[in-house]
């Protein structure tokens, strides 16, 4: 089969390598989409040991089993199913397991992976191939971290720092949430004005004078993280769903130290959140499906990732047909 290779240093090859062969508790999925995302730019400039790609939506192929010819998407963590996090219906937080699909075992910019079974989440007939991948990172990340900050501010103005998927997919969730007045800020233009069509108010980067109630940092920009330490009003919460590795200094300034507020960290979704997320999909349906702005196939993927790493693509898609 073919997949992506990717060596490091913006090089990346598609190579002819071998099928994957289904373990125990395992089925092949034949991969139809796989999302690019923005994480994945720093294993196009390091190189990878598995084959990446983690926003992947397939058919299992296993002929005899239960879930042959199954629409699904890959819930990449997986995980045991009996820790105290599985338990309480956390199966991104488990404790028994860390290993996350196409990053730490083969991923989706292949023409098939095997994954173990609890990790298929099914997809319904009506949500269409192309939109499938957004319920991942575009859907169930930010409206998972926003279903956490709402008990903690249920109403008043929010600024999204960062336009990429993840921060445009915010803006859909809180207008969804009931969040009326969202600002916007990302030093990219067009991205700006793409948010102001999904309802944001534009908001200078680095702007210290308006303040909010929630701040949803989806760059990992440490600049945009500490302007949201700023600019959180008082017991008001700042959303970090960006991720960045690099260290992070935080100059613990007046604005920052004088007052009560929440950073709060969260990563991926819980699977009890995926009937909901699909939901939302069908809600705003016209309002995702504008992220996904190109598609194209494995031969055309070395080309169009270094496209995307520019910036130049929000959401495009690797398609086998
Ligand atoms: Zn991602
Ligand atoms: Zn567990």
């Amino acid at each position: 089969m073919r997949a992506a290779v990717f060596h490091g240093d913006r090089r990346i090859s598609i190579a002819d390598v071998p099928p994957p062969e289904a373990a125990c508790g395992e089925v092949v999925l034949r991969v139809a989409r796989t999302a690019l995302c923005g994480s994945d730019a720093k294993l196009w400039l390091r190189g990878a040991e598995h084959t990446p790609g983690h926003e992947i939506f397939g058919v299992v192929d296993r002929p005899g089993h239960a879930l042959h010819g199954r629409r699904s998407l890959v819930y990449i963590p997986v995980h045991c199913g009996r820790c105290a996090s599985c338990a309480a219906g956390d199966t991104h937080l488990c404790l028994a397991e860390s290993t996350l699909v196409g990053w730490n075992r083969p991923g989706g910019y292949a023409e098939r992976l095997s994954v173990p079974a609890q990790c298929l989440l099914p997809v319904p007939d009506d949500v269409p191939d192309d939109l499938a991948p957004l319920l991942l990172d575009t859907i169930g990340t930010s409206a998972h971290g926003i279903r956490m900050a709402r008990p903690l501010v249920p109403a008043g103005d929010v600024l999204v720092t960062g336009a990429g998927p993840i921060g445009l997919g915010a803006i859909i969730a809180l207008r969804h949430f009931g969040y009326e007045r969202v600002w916007v800020s990302d030093p990219r233009e067009s991205r700006v004005r793409f948010a102001t069509e999904l309802g944001a108010t534009p908001h200078p980067v680095g702007e210290l004078s308006r303040r909010f109630k929630l701040v949803v940092e989806s760059s990992g920009s440490h600049a945009a993280r500490n302007q949201g330490l700023e600019v959180v009003l008082p017991k008001g919460v700042v959303l970090l769903l960006g991720e960045n590795d690099a260290p992070w200094t935080i100059e613990e300034k007046k604005p920052i130290r004088r007052k009560d507020f929440w950073m709060l960290r969260s990563f991926y979704f819980p699977k009890g959140d995926f009937a909901d997320n699909v939901e939302l999909l069908r809600r705003y349906r016209d309002e995702y499906a504008r992220l996904v702005d190109a598609k194209f196939g494995i031969d055309a993927f070395p080309e169009a990732f270094a496209r995307f790493a520019a910036g130049q693509l929000v959401k495009p898609l690797l398609a086998f047909d």
